[in-house]
């Protein structure tokens, strides 16, 4: 038996450590595997398997429960690709593993028999439907499933590359080059200037959303200076003093979310008509309101206003803000 990397009588404290998706604690001995360590594991009576499906992840449920682990034999008829499998790590010495499952929950018409069902994460999330460790697997299976169906051929040389160590890394099958699963760095920020923070929503936004600025942390820059340059592009303010708050592991497709607060040195707002569809300060109290849904109602008596949910990052971020003192 390994020794594992977490104590198990020291619970992390830090913001992330609260956030969904975030509470993967596999010990994943990536250097550690034999090539055949997926097999293996599958002998191993000890050994549970997450299924995933086009962005979804499969479910049972048991009453008010629901479960992601299953035994390889309850998976059999949903066309479990096997040679796709990736193994993700060990708990407490028990294999646990991920696979693409051949089922198309996008066909017209699919359903899956009672009482399973494919979900996708963000749902899962928003509804709270697995316990905090299951979230960080889902992610961390989804996200590295999604990394090898989009890293089939060598960036190098173009050849098809194979699985290696049980999906820890790739292996070019002509030039030999290995190749690592990826994670992008995405900085969502929040802007202050005094007692205001600065909100914008994206064209894609439901109506009345709105959340903290975002953008991907691009070839050599800080996580600060992507802070200041997302920021200006996005909405014009210059950014001084930037400060981390917490990440978040986030499967869409491998994205880690850095959660940061910068400081706004100027207020008039210039957006990116591209990139928003309105950017806008707001003041410590209209947050508290609209956190709380006391805030300003549209005719119809809808919020006008209102947040991400609180499985995201933006959310958090936003929350710690306006609560603080
Ligand atoms: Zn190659």
């Amino acid at each position: 038996m390994y020794r594992s990397f977490l104590d198990p009588a020291y619970t992390p404290e830090e913001t992330s450590a609260e956030l969904v998706f975030s509470g993967g604690r596999l010990d994943r001995l990536s250097e550690d595997r034999s090539e055949d360590c997926v097999a293996e594991a599958l002998t191993d009576p000890a050994t549970r398997i997450l299924g995933f499906a086009r962005g979804r992840v499969f479910i049972r449920f048991e009453g008010d429960e629901a479960r992601c682990l299953f035994e390889a034999v309850e998976l059999d008829t949903f066309g479990p690709q096997m040679d796709k499998a990736v193994m993700l790590g060990f708990d407490n010495g028990a294999p646990r593993l991920a696979v693409p499952l051949s089922i198309n929950p996008d066909d017209e018409g699919f359903e899956l028999p009672e009482p399973f069902k494919a979900i996708d994460y963000r749902s899962i999330a928003r509804q709270g439907l697995l316990q905090h460790d299951a979230f960080g697997n889902v992610a961390y299976g989804g996200a590295l499933l999604a990394w090898h169906a989009t890293n089939r051929f060598c960036a190098r040389c173009g050849s098809p590359s194979e699985i290696r160590a049980g999906g820890a890394k790739r292996q070019c099958t002509s030039c030999e080059k290995e190749h690592f699963p990826r994670t992008d760095p995405v900085v969502i920020m929040l802007t202050i200037h005094g007692d205001k923070c600065l909100l914008g929503r994206s064209h894609h936004f439901p109506p009345g959303m709105y959340s903290a600025l975002a953008g991907f942390v691009e070839a050599g820059e800080t996580m600060e200076s992507a802070v200041r340059r997302e920021t200006f592009e996005e909405s014009g303010i210059r950014v001084g003093k930037v400060t981390y708050h917490a990440t978040q592991p986030w499967p869409f497709p491998h994205t880690l979310m850095i959660g940061c607060y910068g400081e706004a040195l100027e207020t008039d707002i210039v957006k990116d008509e591209s990139e928003l569809d309105d950017c806008r300060w707001f003041s410590r109290d209209e947050v508290l309101a609209i956190l709380k849904g006391d805030g300003p109602k549209n005719s119809d008596g809808e919020p006008e206003f209102f947040m991400p949910p609180p499985m995201a990052i933006a959310n958090r971020l936003v929350t710690d803000w306006a609560r603080r003192q």
